[in-house]
Parts: structure tokens; sequence; C-alpha cells
């Protein structure tokens, strides 16, 4: 599907620039709905003008992506899924990451602790906070009391979304009508528990998941459910361990992608999921492996998903402590898949306070790529360095590039010295420009009227050259003898 055009939007707004929405024009409200900064929704002369509703159902449709999105849980941890518009990131971004659920038996003597651990995990990379998306409680014990004793448990101690998972409709429907109010999702939709599912999800508002490994099976209860009312579904076509099926499992998933995105096929329009955490049911574990290789095969298995935009993956691995290694993977190649290409990975340029520095502490000079900037602040962190760090706006490319392009030179960081006051803050005027800058040196003492010493070609070299080179002393003393 082509995606609309702002003169398209713009056609079906009210055109009054009236600024309700909070946007001085309404060309400029139909330019972010095409980002989704704003939905259709936002503008209220739309919604609530019955002269309007033709319009404004035409707008929901034209702005509604091929990929339905499905919303899961509750309040500031709730989770959307899907909503995507493109197979691939390069053809213009991917919205939504990879929801990334833990799986947890409802009669895991430790699921407090668990719960606990899971809803605190939070690892901070590269100016990000990565964390979980959710929890998926299994009914192992067979039990109904106990699944939704364990449910209800789970939703006190957490605000992490929830999957309920049983193909015991019974059980299932018992624990979800414990938590209803949390917007659990429901797994899952067979050809056999379709109807009473269904139904108590159109009543309580809530999602499922349709199980089948058969694709026209899949589509087929796809349809029915739509036709019966169900609003927000997820798509599980299986995932296969073993000789051969991780193509198996590959081609399902990208079929029903495909079927969303490039053939609109209404059937396949929503969020697709996988279960690496099913290795544990389909491969027999035996003495001739490690534990950690067959909890490496159930990772890998996730990443492949993941590098598909599969849209949620249920794990086994990473539920103890221990084996963060597992979400350490998972979620750092996340981070990576999901950025938005369109954007230059900058962060602001300016003078930055690293620790507590004195009127003699160093001031390093960086460019403004977020990819530098960050680990060399951690680098000095790290090192335990009071200095500043003078971040310079080189439209967010990394310095060697931006030395050969001209974003980051002599006059570049001459007047970022200059706008940020750098030298207000010292008793000194030496600047300590990255080792892949060198050739800039002579230069910038001219243009910034500064003694540039040439620190290291890479951050992490800082604490050697605090060590050996740093003598602001000296350097004063030639600067100054320059002025005589
Ligand atoms: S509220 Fe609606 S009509 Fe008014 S400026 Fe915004 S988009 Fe245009």
């Amino acid at each position: 599907m082509a995606r609309p055009s702002p003169l398209e939007i713009y056609a079906l707004l009210d055109k009054s620039n009236c600024k309700d929405c909070g946007y001085d024009t309404c060309m400029a409200f139909a330019t972010d709905t095409l980002e989704r900064k704003v939905k259709a929704q936002d503008c209220p002369h739309l919604m609530q003008d019955p002269k309007q509703s033709k319009n404004r159902e035409k707008l929901i449709k034209l702005l509604t992506p091929p990929q339905k999105p499905v919303t899961i849980g509750i309040g500031e941890r709730a989770v959307t899924i899907g909503g995507e518009e493109v197979l691939m990131r390069h053809q213009l971004t991917f919205y939504n990451q990879t929801a990334l659920f833990v799986e947890i038996a409802d009669d895991d003597p430790d699921l407090g602790d668990l719960v606990k651990y899971l809803s605190e995990l939070k690892i901070e990379r590269m100016g990000d906070v990565l964390t979980l998306n959710g929890i998926a409680l299994r009914n192992v014990s067979g039990d109904r009391d106990q699944f939704k004793l364990a449910a209800k448990k789970l939703t006190e101690l957490s605000n992490l979304p929830v999957m309920l998972c049983s193909f015991n409709t019974e059980i299932l429907l018992a624990a979800a009508e414990e938590i209803k109010d949390k917007k659990p999702l429901l797994y899952a939709v067979t050809k056999n528990t379709w109807e009473q599912i269904g139904k108590f999800a159109i009543q309580n508002n809530l999602p499922v998941v349709i199980v089948s490994s058969n694709l026209d099976e899949l589509m087929s209860l796809s349809a029915t459910m739509q036709k019966y009312g169900v609003k927000e579904i997820v798509l599980d076509s299986g995932t296969y361990f073993g000789p051969g099926n991780l193509s198996v499992t590959y081609d399902n998933i990208m079929q029903l992608r495909t079927g969303a995105i490039n053939k609109e096929d209404v059937n396949a329009c929503w969020p697709v999921m996988g279960v690496p955490a099913a290795y544990w049911n389909q491969v027999k574990i035996g003495d001739e492996k490690e534990l950690w290789e067959h909890q490496y095969q159930e990772v890998i298995m996730g990443a492949v998903m993941e590098s598909i935009d599969i849209n949620l993956i249920v794990l086994h691995t990473g539920q103890k402590k221990e084996e963060i290694w597992a979400l350490l993977a998972l979620m750092t190649l996340r981070q990576s898949l999901f950025s938005d290409p369109r954007i230059y990975p900058a962060v602001d340029a300016g003078i930055y306070k690293i620790g507590e520095p004195d009127d003699m502490a160093p001031i390093f000079v960086t460019s403004n790529y977020r990819m530098t900037k960050i680990p060399v602040e951690q680098d000095l962190q790290g090192a335990n360095q009071n200095c500043w760090l003078l971040v310079v706006d080189t439209e967010g490319i990394g310095i060697e590039s931006a030395v050969a392009g001209g974003q980051f030179s002599a006059g570049g960081i001459a007047e970022a010295v200059k706008e940020f006051k750098v030298f207000d803050n010292v008793k000194h005027r030496v600047l300590v420009l990255p080792g892949m800058a060198a050739r800039l040196s002579g230069a910038l003492e001219d243009e910034a009227d500064a003694f540039v010493v040439v620190g290291p070609r890479d951050s992490s070299g800082i604490l050697k050259f605090m060590d050996t080179q740093w003598k602001p002393e000296e350097f004063m003393k030639e600067y100054e003898s320059w002025e005589k």
C-alpha cells in the first residue's frame, strides 16, 4: 500500500487552521499524523462535527497501517505491538520494536521473586533504558485455582503486561476473569476453543492469540474471530526446532508479514508472535550438551525472529539473574534493529560536566554522534575523571568522517568554545582534541586562542593519557610564552 501524502490527509481535514489541536495549521497537523506524532482523533472538529463523519472515517482508514497495532496491558508499561508499514527497516522505519515476554510457571515457588526481578530489570545502553515488556504466565500446574492465584499475585506485584497461557479454556478464562481489568493477552485460540474465548474477549475487550501451524487454518480462524467481533488479534504460526525447522518457522512468519504488508490480506493484517521458549518442550535435554548450549539455541531463534521484525517473542531463558546474558543479547540486538534509519543518531551539542571538575580540570572535545559522545562520557566516568566534555555539532557524524567531511573543523570547534563559554569554567585555555582529529590542532590553536593537546585516538586510553600527558601548568606556561 502506498503511503498517503500530507496533501491527501489535509484534503480530509477541516482546513480552518483554528489551532485547537495545538498546531498552527491543518497542514502541519497532517504532516505529523504521518509520523504518528498525532492521530486523526486529535482534531476536535473532525471528531465532534457530525458533518465531518465521512471524512473522519476516510482519514482513520487512510492512517491505519496495513498491519494493525495491538495493545497489551494498561498504564505506563502497556505495550503496543505490530502497526508496521514496511517489510524491511530500510524502506521507512519500524515503529514498534519486538516485545520481549519471559515465561513463568504458575506453580513456580519463586514466582514472587522472579516477577519482581523481571519487572525491575533495567539496562542503560547508549542513552536508552532497555527493559522487558511482559510476563507470559503458563498454566503448568493444570490447576484452575493455582492459575487464578498466580495471575492475581503477578498483577499485584508488577505493572508489566501479562499473557495468560493455557490450552484449557476453562482454566484460561478463570484466570482472565480475575485480571481482565489489566488487559491481558489470551493464549490461545484454536479451532476447538475460538467460540468460548472469542465471546469472553469481545465482552471484555481483550486481545487474543490465534495458534495454528497450518497457515490456511490460521487465516480461517482469523476471519472467523473478526467476523465474530474480536477487535485485537495476534497470530502464532508456531516455533519449531530441529533440522530444517528453523526455515519452516521463518517462512511462516514471513508469509504472514508479507500477506499483511504487501498483499493487504485482511486475515493476515495482525501482529505475529513466536515462542523460542518452545525449545524446552520440543528437544530432549540429555547429558551430551551443557545447559548453556541448549539455552543458546533458544536465544538464536529469538535473534532470528527479531531480525525479521516479529512483533512479540516469549522466552524461557532469562528468567533468572544468572541468565542475564540471554536478555542482554536480545535487548541490544533489538536496540540496533529498531533505531530509526531516517534519523542521524545525534545528541545535543554543549558543554557537559563530568564529576566535580576543579579550575584546572581538562576539557575534552568530541563530536555529537551519539555512538561517540556516550561511550566517551562513559569512559570518562568509568575512569573517575573530573573534567568537562565539549560536544561539538557535527550533524551527528563520527569524528573520523566528520574531520574528512569538514563537519568537525577548527572553525566549528572554536565557535562551540565561544558559544558554550567553555573557558569560563576553568583557569586555563587548554583543549584536549581526539587523536583522530590531530591534524586540526594547529588551526584550532589559532581559531580558539587555546593550547591544544592531542589526546588518545580511543577514549579507552584516557586514563593513561591523564597519568602521563596531562600537565596543564606546563601547557599554560607555553601558551603564555606565545602571548609575549
Ligand atoms: S484542530 Fe483540526 S481544524 Fe483546527 S488546526 Fe488542528 S487539524 Fe486543523
